[in-house]
C-alpha cells in the first residue's frame, strides 16, 4: 500500500479531495475554484475520463441531440486541480485518509464525496430508462411500435421513483415522433404514483402537464403506482391492471457501501444543511449520493454549492457559507417548446414558463456549471456568468414574454432555412446554434436538417479544398 501526498503539502495549502466526476464533482470544482482558488490544492478522483451530460440524453432516442461528452481532464487542468482516475473506497475520516479501489491510500484536508448513486431497475420487465444506458433498448421499442409489434405503449413512475420528470419527457417526444412518423395507432400512457404529474413543481406546473399530455394524445393514470409488469400489462400495487404491450421505466437509485462513512437506507449519506457528513470531520457529501430525497442536477449542484462554500470557508477564505436551500429547477423536452419550471421548496413559490426563468437556460441549473457548458458549447459570452433566475419583466404578462421567445426562436429557424436555400450552411448552423440555446433542444426535425447541413458543409469545404 503506497502513501500519497497530494501535491500542495509543502506550500501549507489545503488539500481538497473530490471523489466523483458527475454534477456535483464538477459543480463543486468550478465553485472552489472561484471562492477560494489561491488557497487550495483540489483533486478529482473519477473512474472514467468524460463527464457525460445525461438531461439530454432523453433526446437521444429521437435523434434530437448528439451525446455530450466533456473531457474531465481539460475541467480540471483549467480550475488547476488535477485528475486522478480511481475510484473512493473507503474514508479514515481521523486519520485524514482515503483509501481508493485499487489500495492507494490519499492524504487530504478535507474531502467531498460526490459519487453519485447507481441506477438499480425499480420495475422488472420494464425497459428502464437510465440515460445514454436504456437509449438502444428504447429506440428498438419505437422500432416496434413503428413497424406495428406495439400497439399499447405505458410510461411508469413506481412510487420509489421520486424525480420523474424526464418520463414524462420521454412519453411526449414519443408521442412527437410517432405522430411525425404518421403511426397515430399506437396507444400511449403515463402512469404514475403521483396524484398529480409533476407536482413537485406545484399545481400550475400540473396543470400544464395535463394539458400537454392531452394534446400529444397520451392518456394520463396518476395516483396508480405500477407494482409489476406482467404478460400483456402492468399491475398497480391496488391490485388494478393495465394492459400494455410494452413498458418503460425510470430506475430506482442506490449508493454502493462506503466503507467509514455513515449510510442510510439504500446507501444514501446523512448530512446536515452545510453538507458536512453526519459524525465526520472534514468530509463532506454533496449530490445523489446524500440523504435528499429528491435526486436532481439542479440541486446536486445547489448541494455542491452549498459545500464548496462550506469548505472554502474551512480552508480560512472570509466568507459565510449559506446553507443548501433547495430551489428546483428543470426543464421538460416536449417535441416543441420546452416547459420551464421553477419551485422554491421552502417558500413554495412557483413558475411556469414556455420561456427561460433562469440563464443561461440549461436543463443542468448548476450556478457554475450551466454558464461554463454554455461557454464550452459556443456561447462565449457566458462564460463569466454565473446561473441566476430572470426577474419577470415589468409590465408585460408571462404569455406576451412566451409569445416573444417562441417568435424569436422561430424567427432564428426560418433565418437558418433561408441561409441553407443559399448554400450558406455555415450561416445556417449558426442560426441553428442561436435557435437550440434559446430552446434548449432544436425541434423535432431540425436536429435532421442540422445533420444534412452539416454534411453539406463539409462536402462543399472539401471541394473548394481540391480546387485550390
Ligand atoms: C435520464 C436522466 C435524465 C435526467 N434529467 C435531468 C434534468 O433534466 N435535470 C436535472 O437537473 N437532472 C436530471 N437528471 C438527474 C441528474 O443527472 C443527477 O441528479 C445528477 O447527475 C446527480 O449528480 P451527482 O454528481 O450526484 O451524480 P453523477 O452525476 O451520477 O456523478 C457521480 C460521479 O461519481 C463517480 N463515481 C461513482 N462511484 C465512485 C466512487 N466510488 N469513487 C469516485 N467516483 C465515483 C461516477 O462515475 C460519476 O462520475 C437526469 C438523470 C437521468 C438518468
Amino acid at each position: 500500500v503506497s502513501i500519497q501526498l497530494i501535491e500542495g503539502r509543502e506550500r501549507h495549502e489545503t488539500r481538497v479531495l473530490i471523489a466523483g466526476g458527475g454534477v456535483a464533482a464538477l459543480e463543486a470544482l468550478l465553485a472552489l475554484d472561484a471562492l477560494a482558488g489561491g488557497r487550495l490544492t483540489v483533486e478529482l478522483l473519477a473512474p472514467e475520463r468524460h463527464f457525460a451530460y445525461r438531461p439530454l440524453t432523453v433526446g437521444e432516442p429521437f435523434g434530437l441531440v448528439e451525446p455530450i461528452r466533456l473531457p474531465l481532464a481539460a475541467v480540471a487542468t483549467e480550475h488547476r486541480a488535477r485528475i486522478r482516475a480511481g475510484t473512493l473506497a473507503a474514508v479514515d475520516a481521523d486519520a485524514h485518509r482515503a483509501r481508493t479501489g485499487d489500495g492507494e491510500l490519499l492524504e487530504y484536508d478535507l474531502l467531498l464525496i460526490a459519487i453519485g448513486a447507481r441506477s438499480v431497475t425499480a420495475l422488472p420487465g420494464a425497459v428502464t430508462f437510465r440515460g445514454r444506458l436504456g437509449s438502444g433498448e428504447l429506440q428498438s421499442v419505437l422500432r416496434d411500435a413503428l413497424e406495428g409489434r406495439v400497439g399499447r405503449l405505458a410510461f411508469a413512475v413506481p412510487h420509489v421513483v421520486k424525480w420523474p420528470l424526464a418520463l414524462y419527457e420521454l412519453a411526449l417526444l414519443t408521442a412527437g415522433y410517432l405522430a411525425a412518423s404518421d403511426a397515430r395507432h399506437v396507444e400511449l400512457m403515463v402512469v404514475t404514483h403521483e396524484r398529480e404529474p409533476l407536482g413537485i413543481f406545484g399545481r400550475g406546473a400540473s396543470a400544464r402537464m395535463r394539458a400537454l399530455l392531452d394534446e400529444a394524445g397520451v392518456r394520463l393514470l396518476t395516483a396508480s403506482a405500477p407494482a409489476t409488469v406482467t404478460d400483456g400489462g402492468l399491475r398497480l400495487m391496488g391490485g388494478d391492471f393495465v394492459s400494455a404491450d410494452r413498458v418503460v421505466a425510470l430506475p430506482r437509485l442506490e449508493v454502493p457501501p462506503l466503507a467509514g462513512v455513515p449510510q442510510l437506507e439504500r446507501g444514501f449519506i446523512p448530512t446536515d444543511d452545510h453538507q458536512r457528513v453526519d459524525g465526520l470531520d472534514d468530509v463532506y457529501a454533496a449530490g445523489d449520493a446524500t440523504w435528499y430525497p429528491l435526486k436532481q442536477g439542479g440541486l446536486a449542484a445547489q448541494q455542491a454549492d452549498a459545500a464548496a462554500e462550506a469548505i472554502a470557508a474551512a480552508a480560512g477564505t472570509e466568507l459565510t457559507p449559506k446553507p443548501f436551500r433547495p430551489v428546483l429547477r428543470g426543464i421538460v423536452l416536449t417535441g416543441s417548446a420546452p416547459l420551464h419550471l421553477r419551485s422554491d421548496l421552502e417558500t413554495s413559490e412557483e413558475s411556469v414558463a414556455a420561456h427561460p426563468l433562469w440563464w443561461p437556460t440549461a436543463k443542468l441549473a448548476g450556478r457554475y456549471l450551466a454558464p461554463y457548458l454554455a461557454a464550452r458549447h459556443g456561447g462565449d459570452d457566458q462564460a463569466d456568468l454565473r446561473l441566476d433566475d430572470l426577474p419577470p419583466e415589468q409590465g408585460r404578462s408571462g404569455a406576451e414574454v412566451d409569445e416573444d421567445h417562441a417568435a424569436t426562436i422561430e424567427m432564428a429557424l426560418a433565418a437558418a432555412d433561408a441561409s441553407a436555400r443559399w448554400h450558406d450552411y455555415e450561416a445556417a448552423l449558426r442560426w441553428l446554434g442561436a435557435a437550440e440555446r434559446l430552446s434548449v433542444v432544436l425541434p423535432l426535425g431540425y436536429a435532421e436538417r442540422r445533420r444534412e447541413w452539416t454534411r453539406a458543409m463539409q462536402a462543399e469545404r472539401a471541394r473548394d479544398a481540391g480546387v485550390h
